[in-house]
């Protein structure tokens, strides 16, 4: 009788609570380090944010092991809407990349919707003897095991990006990891690391400012962006069909309820469409998504088929950790 009463009570409230979300900070949990292109995204969507959910949109950074841990920590997090998590391609990539992930990709989150696509540029420190193409792929070649790589960990979209760069050269590069691409850019301004593959949302700054050295883009065609127009492909400086372009995405630890991923849903399309959001993208060589991807079940469905696509490549690269 008593558990009845219960019932009944906590059916009237969950409809009373599920209007007034958010009634607290929402928080959206960042994977990887402050500063860095996943947290920049972060930063302006939770601003973009703001109007349309009602509410106060706080980012946390919380980096390592190439973005699971932070992953680890919203699958476990209380699924009421109040504990978001900010991921990129390594949502597809580390399960082939890791024997034992705390989560399960597809079974552990629920999908909100894609927010942007962002190529990536790689670049090298500033007393790096090299200013092109060409004259890199002459030092690669006549330092070899000596080169180091920095990346943001096994999982990060610098891990995959550098692990297909020094498959398709056939030089092995020293790699180091950094809880995201922010600390690993500090060290690849002060000269501690070599070269460094990532988001042209934290490079193109650095690049303009002539503060790198830069030498490609990982896409297969030239960008528009003018501090990166200059920029040749890796496909065609030589390394044919290398093609890396990655993505963000935004879950909900499984169990959320669908009011309030829906509320989400729809405050996140309103997000994508503000002038303000669209331009900052757009300036750091981001395109915002505004395809089928917007909805939970296309979310899910695009990496569901990232994960099929990556692994295979993964798996022949040989890489994984325990
Ligand atoms: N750009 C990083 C990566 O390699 C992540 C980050 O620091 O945002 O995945």
């Amino acid at each position: 009788m008593k558990r009845l009463l219960f019932a009944a009570i906590a059916a009237i409230a969950a409809p009373l609570a599920l209007a007034d979300y958010p009634d607290k900070p929402v928080t959206i949990v960042v994977p990887f380090a402050a500063g860095g292109p996943t947290d920049k995204v972060a930063r302006d969507l939770a601003e973009a944010l703001r109007k349309p959910l009602g509410g106060t949109v706080i980012v946390e950074n919380v980096g390592g092991a190439g973005g699971t841990l932070g992953a680890a920590k919203v699958a476990k997090a209380t699924p009421d809407g109040y504990t978001l998590l900010l991921y990129h391609i390594g949502m597809s990539t580390s399960p082939a990349l890791y024997r034992k992930l705390p989560y399960n990709t597809l079974e552990d989150f629920e999908y909100l919707g894609m927010i942007n696509e962002v190529p990536m540029t790689l670049i090298g420190k500033p007393t790096l003897p090299a200013s092109n193409w060409a004259e890199l792929h002459k030092w690669l070649e006549a330092n070899k095991g000596k080169i180091n790589l920095a990346n943001a960990g096994l999982g990060a979209a610098s891990h995959l990006c550098g692990l297909l760069f020094q498959n398709s050269l056939k030089i092995d590069m020293q790699t180091v990891p950094y809880k995201g691409t922010a600390p690993a850019m500090n060290d690849l301004l002060g000269g501690q690391v070599d070269l460094m593959c990532d988001q042209t949302t934290n490079t193109s700054g650095q690049i303009e400012a002539g503060k790198v050295k830069a030498f490609a883009v990982t896409t297969t065609k030239r960008l528009t962006t003018p501090a990166l127009k200059h920029l040749p492909t890796l496909d065609e400086s030589g390394l044919k069909g290398f093609n890396v372009s990655i993505w963000h995405g935004l879950y909900a630890p499984k169990g959320t309820p669908k009011a309030v991923t829906d509320k989400i849903n729809t405050a996140l399309r309103a997000a994508l469409k503000d002038p303000e959001f669209i331009k900052r993208e757009e300036a750091l060589g981001a395109v915002v998504v505004t395809d089928a991807r917007l909805s939970g079940a296309e979310h899910k469905k695009f990496v569901e088929a990232e994960i099929n696509k990556w692994g295979p490549v993964i798996k022949a690269a040989g890489q994984y950790a325990d």
